[in-house]
């Protein structure tokens, strides 16, 4: 899309603690130039997408509702980059490593986890398991990705697999995007570690650990992580980007965006840079048809709603889907009639009301048992509610009464 006029890049864009700013209101910034250094482990640089001045350092909400710092850079249409952008020197396991913390990349499907602390695990790994498997209805930028930018994914496997040392590297793809799979195929003809996984089309797939099930038959269980199975998982759009930064030295400044939605005019996938005000991106998508009734980050199975179309795209948002007011009736919610729906159809075998029983009448042991820690939110309880039960925000209320409930018992 064009040049935006403004981006506002917030100093949370991932999973961990805010970046500190390094500018300050007047500075002249390129494309690429940090604009914000990554403060502790888990955090993660921020880099200028826009060349041009920079207009405000202030606090603003983000999708969770928090309310960081953000930098405001008011483009001067020029796109320079920053003379100092140079590909990496990457001879090493700490070489590699340390070029995916400086490139800024956190995980694109969604998650926003900083990518280098996934190769940074002391545990024994075997497998990399690429995340290809776009399982929420709408979402198609990461099939788009490994249909376009194949050659950085392989270039982003070949060299993580010479520093990390993979027995085995698994592309699990839905079996409705053949044109994926084909061009993924491709790589995996040159390479024998890589092998295709080719998955039933069914949410949530793309799920960490129901992935890892069903691409390697390995169980991750409660408080576990991929590597203490052998495993790193990164997604097929996150490889995309290591490729790029290896190959150019450019960190995370753009990414590619599914458009979509009955409010839409001309849905599409489009690469913004980072910043770009969710509404200027809809405007260059022909606008909507008509006022839309709700506007999200993300698919319509676990996307935030946003509160106005001046929010950002940030580096993990892959898909804005605007709806229309057919699309987004709120059904009335009745009250639970126990018919065991919502535990039949979660991928862990949750009891959603046992932990409702339990959040309400403040038994936490209660809340655990049900198993509210292990929930993914992927929302296909609430989908097969036939009382259209708020479940996957009830269990979310669980998860945080259950973090304050240990922390005490802890300190106890
Ligand atoms: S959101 Fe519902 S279906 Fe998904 S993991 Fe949590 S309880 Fe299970
Ligand atoms: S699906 Fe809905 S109505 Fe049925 S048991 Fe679960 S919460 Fe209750």
């Amino acid at each position: 899309m064009p040049v935006p006029r403004m981006v506002t890049l917030p100093t949370v864009m991932h999973i961990g603690k805010p970046a500190i700013p390094v500018v300050k209101v007047g500075d002249h910034v390129d494309v690429g130039t940090l604009i914000a250094e990554q403060d502790g482990l888990i955090s993660s640089p921020v880099y200028a997408s826009v060349s041009g001045t920079v207009k405000k350092i202030a606090d603003e909400i983000i999708s969770s509702g928090a309310r960081v710092p953000a930098i405001t850079i008011e483009s001067d249409d020029a796109m320079t980059v920053d003379a100092a952008i140079a590909p990496p020197v990457v001879n090493s396991k700490e070489e590699f490593i340390a070029a995916v913390k400086k490139s800024g990349i956190v995980g694109l499907g969604g998650a926003g986890f900083p990518t280098y602390v996934k190769f940074m695990t002391d545990k024994p790994v075997d497998t990399l398991v690429i995340n290809g498997a776009e399982c929420e209805p709408y979402i198609t930028s990461d099939s788009l990705t490994m249909v376009e930018k194949a050659e950085d994914i392989r270039l982003a496997i070949e060299t993580a697999d010479k520093y990390m040392g993979f027995d085995k590297i698994i592309i699990g793809i839905e079996k409705n995007k053949p044109e994926a799979i084909a061009k993924m195929k491709e790589l995996a003809a040159a390479n024998s570690k890589i092998r295709v996984a080719v998955l039933p089309s069914i949410y949530p797939q793309g799920g960490e650990k129901v992935l890892v099930y069903h691409t390697t038959g390995k169980q991750i269980r409660l408080g576990q992580l991929p590597a203490d199975v052998g495993c790193i998982v990164c997604n097929s759009s996150t490889m995309a980007a290591i490729g790029a930064y290896l190959k150019t030295g450019m960190p995370l400044v753009e990414r590619t965006v599914t458009v979509d939605g009955g409010a839409v005019k001309e849905p599409q996938n489009v690469v913004v840079p980072v910043g770009t005000a969710v509404g200027a991106v809809f405007e260059f998508c022909g606008g909507f048809t008509a006022d839309p009734e709700k506007v999200i980050y993300g698919g319509p199975m676990m996307g935030v709603s946003v509160p106005d179309l001046d929010v950002p795209v940030l580096k993990h948002t892959n898909a804005l889907v605007a709806f229309n007011a057919k699309e987004v009736k709120a059904p009335k919610t009745t009250a639970c009639i126990r018919c065991g729906a919502c535990v039949n159809h979660c991928p862990f075998g949750i009891n959603p009301p046992a932990i409702a029983k339990g959040l309400k009448s403040g038994d936490m042991e209660m809340v655990i048992k049900a198993g509210a820690e292990t929930c993914m939110e992927c929302g296909c309880c609430e989908y097969s509610c036939p009382a259209n039960r708020p479940i996957v925000q009830n269990n979310k209320l669980a998860k945080m009464a259950l973090r304050d409930y240990k922390e005490k018992e802890a300190n106890a």
